[in-house]
Formats: structure tokens, C-alpha cells, sequence
């Protein structure tokens, strides 16, 4: 089990919880109390349970967490694991990655989904290769004027890559904070300023603590307390949790699920598997349904005629293959010639 150096701190010391007392790692700090109790519980079980991932290990670069912080955003961690491996191992330094076309890096995007982020990491990956010597900058301000680096990517860089104290809230921390503190089931829909300033308040003052605290919070809400079903009895903290303490109110929203089946992204999807399974432009009229009685798309055959085959087993009609077909080229994530398409 492998945590970052700066969140490994050793078990709690004789200070109980429930006591007023500063314990050794309280000192440390300089901070007192419930709230100072409530970062080193949680560093240290972190320091003890963190999942072994190689963005966190000792030789981690800069640009692999930028990678990771990006691929993590909307796909869960099994599902980056290879393909960021996959990345680091082609291009190990932003400067591999812009040396070569954009479409490489949505090619090898797989099936992460969300496809503009291989993009927006390319785009990236070519500002700090020619204008930062190929080292990425390590404070958030200067993170965030990369492109596709917003508010959450810069702080994570910022904390897990070089070691900065930085407010990081992503999904999983506004959960914990929301049960924890808050005393709610979910956080609110989106974003809101009073929660960024209780992140912002929450944040230990120590930098190494800060750390240590950003990534247990994230690592509590992915493993311990998830949003359908969370492990109260496995929880570090859950004598300190409000939300417990409230009698574990319900939810005050239904949480929108993400539509799959049928809608406009699995087939833009479905076309981004055949253009990155091409090694040639494909004909457009090939995104169009087939014609009326004419033999289906084998669904065994050449990568390409394979995904074919899978977009067009899902019957969609012509609006809703243009629309993916138009909306993937306004993306800039094909690019079309003498009524070919490609990757860019
Ligand atoms: S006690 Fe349960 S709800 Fe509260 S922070 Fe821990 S896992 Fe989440």
C-alpha cells in the first residue's frame, strides 16, 4: 500500500477521540481540536488503507498525475489504470505526446469516454512543450491557464504532483464534506460557492497535512463512502459524522442518472470506435443506415467492418447519425476530406 510520501503520518497518538487534548500530530500542525482530530484520523487511515496506484508511487511525474487527474474525471479507476499505463509508457513526457497528431491521443482515449479530454490533453501537453520547456508548471495559477485545465485540475496538480496546499473538490470530497459536516445524504446538484468555502475553511493549515487530507477525502468518498451505498461501519470518521448523527436523512433529490442506451452519445461512441479502429479515412455514406434490404454489417470481420457492424446494430436512423457525425467533426474529434472521415 503506497500513499504519497507527504500523506504518509504515523498512527494517532494517545490524544482519544472525544479529548480536548492536542496530541503530537496536532502540535505538529499547530492545530487543536475536533477539526484538527478529524484531518490526522482521516491522513492516517489513508496512510494505511490508500489503494496502491501508480500515480501516487514514489516515482510519479507531474505529467502522469495531470494525466490521471484528467482520465479520472468522469471513469472510474479500473478503467484508467491500463489505458493511463498504456499513455505513460508512449508518453512518458508531454513533449512525446506533442510531437504527435492530436488523433493519436484520442485513438489511444479508447473507451474511456468523453473523448474531448484526450484532445484538451494533447492541446495541453503542446503549450508545455513549447511554451514551459516541457515541464509542467507547478502552482495552480500557472496550471490553470493550460488549456482544458480548470479550477479542480489545477488544485489536484497543484497538491498531488508537487506537494502544494490547495483546495481540491472534486465529486467524491463534496460528498464526504456534505455527509460529514453538512450532515446531508448528497451535496447539492452542482458546485456552490458556500460548499467551496467550507472546502477552503476545512483545509489544514499544515501543507503536508493539506495533502494528506485532500487525497484521504477523495479516497473515502471513492471506496468507503460512495454515494449509492456508503460503509458507515468501515468509516474512519463516522464518530465524527453528522450525517450519521442525524439519523442518516434521506436524499432531498433524485440524483439523474446518465442515459445510455438509444441517445446521441453511445452513438457518437459508436462512431469514434470505427474511426479509431481505421488506419485509412472511412467513406461517410458507410455512417448512414444501410440501405433498405440490403445484407447486415458482419459482426465478425476486420476491426473496422466489426465496428461497423456494432454502430449499426443500434439502429439508429439518419437524423441521429448525422447529428454524431456533426458533432464529433464541430469537436474536432474527426476531421473530414473528399467525403472521408478520420481522426485528426
Ligand atoms: S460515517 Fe458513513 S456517511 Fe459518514 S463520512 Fe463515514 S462513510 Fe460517509
Amino acid at each position: 500500500m503506497t500513499a504519497p510520501a507527504a500523506t504518509r503520518r504515523r498512527a494517532p497518538g494517545p490524544d482519544a477521540p472525544g479529548s480536548d487534548e492536542a496530541g503530537p500530530d496536532e502540535a505538529a500542525s499547530g492545530e487543536t481540536g475536533a477539526l484538527a482530530r478529524l484531518h490526522t484520523e482521516l491522513a492516517d487511515w489513508f496512510a494505511r488503507e490508500a489503494r496502491d496506484l501508480p500515480w501516487r508511487a514514489e516515482d510519479r511525474t507531474p505529467w502522469g498525475v495531470l494525466v490521471s487527474e484528467v482520465m479520472l474525471q468522469q471513469t472510474p479507476v479500473g478503467r484508467v489504470l491500463p489505458v493511463w499505463r498504456e499513455w505513460m509508457e508512449r508518453w512518458p513526457s508531454p513533449a512525446d505526446l506533442a510531437a504527435e497528431p492530436a488523433g493519436e491521443a484520442v485513438r489511444a482515449w479508447g473507451r474511456l469516454g468523453y473523448p474531448r479530454r484526450a484532445l484538451r490533453l494533447h492541446a495541453a501537453a503542446a503549450v508545455i512543450a513549447a511554451e514551459h520547456g516541457g515541464t509542467l508548471p507547478d502552482t495552480e495559477e500557472a496550471l490553470r491557464t493550460l488549456p482544458g485545465v480548470g479550477s479542480y485540475t489545477a488544485a489536484a496538480v497543484a497538491a498531488f504532483a508537487f506537494g502544494r496546499r490547495a483546495t481540491v473538490v472534486d465529486t467524491n470530497i463534496r460528498r464526504v464534506h456534505a455527509r460529514l459536516l453538512g450532515g446531508e445524504a448528497l451535496p447539492a446538484p452542482a458546485l456552490t460557492a458556500a460548499e467551496q468555502r467550507r472546502a477552503a475553511a476545512l483545509l489544514p493549515q499544515d501543507t503536508a497535512l493539506s495533502v494528506a487530507w485532500n487525497a484521504a477525502a477523495m479516497e473515502l468518498g471513492a471506496v468507503v463512502c460512495t454515494a449509492r451505498a456508503p460503509r458507515c461501519p468501515a468509516c474512519p470518521v463516522a464518530a465524527a459524522c453528522a450525517w450519521r448523527a442525524a439519523g442518516e436523512p434521506p436524499p432531498t433529490y433524485t440524483p439523474r442518472g446518465q442515459a445510455w442506451h438509444g441517445t446521441d452519445r453511445q452513438v457518437r461512441g459508436a462512431v469514434m470506435a470505427v474511426l479509431r479502429a481505421a488506419e485509412h479515412p472511412v467513406h461517410r455514406a458507410l455512417f448512414e443506415p444501410p440501405v433498405p434490404g440490403a445484407p447486415p454489417w458482419p459482426s465478425e470481420g476486420g476491426a473496422v467492418t466489426a465496428a461497423l457492424g456494432r454502430l449499426h446494430a443500434l439502429g439508429s436512423g439518419p437524423d441521429q447519425l448525422a447529428r454524431a457525425v456533426a458533432g464529433l467533426l464541430a469537436d474536432g474529434l474527426a476531421v473530414e476530406d473528399d467525403g472521408r472521415l478520420r481522426l485528426p
